[in-house]
């Protein structure tokens, strides 16, 4: 199934129209993949738009992608979809604060990692 699959023009679609106001929802401000835990995920004010992993790629990469130096967690980090971590990620829409976020797990060898990153559309590439 790949029909909710989003390419960065749907991404940035996603943004628009709804005003980003202060966030109200529990996990606060997320601007470069914070770390959080499910308790604090707004479960029912958020709306799951779409997957940004492609179904065709088995593994995708690990590479991350900052030309301007940024790095993982910098809140100017390009939004890069087929790099990581974006291209792991689900985009949900939250209806409480207009935010777009994008989530994903981490999987370790003895922990599991949820990361959460707000959107904003000049960033998407
Ligand atoms: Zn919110």
């Amino acid at each position: 199934m790949s029909s909710d699959l989003l390419d960065a023009a749907a991404l940035r679609q996603a943004c628009t129209g709804r005003a980003a106001t202060p966030c109200t929802c529990a996990l606060g401000a997320c601007p470069g993949w914070e770390s959080f835990t499910e308790d604090r995920w707004p479960g029912p004010s958020v709306q799951r738009l779409g997957t940004l992993r492609d179904p065709a790629v088995d593994e995708p990469t690990l590479q991350e992608f900052h030309p301007g130096g940024t790095r993982y967690g910098s809140p100017d980090a390009p939004l890069a979809l087929e790099f990581f971590p974006c291209n792991r990620c689900d985009a949900y829409a939250c209806n409480r604060c207009g935010r777009t976020l994008l989530r994903y797990t981490e999987y370790g060898g003895y922990y599991v990692d949820h990361r959460v990153r707000e959107v904003d559309p000049k960033q998407v590439v």
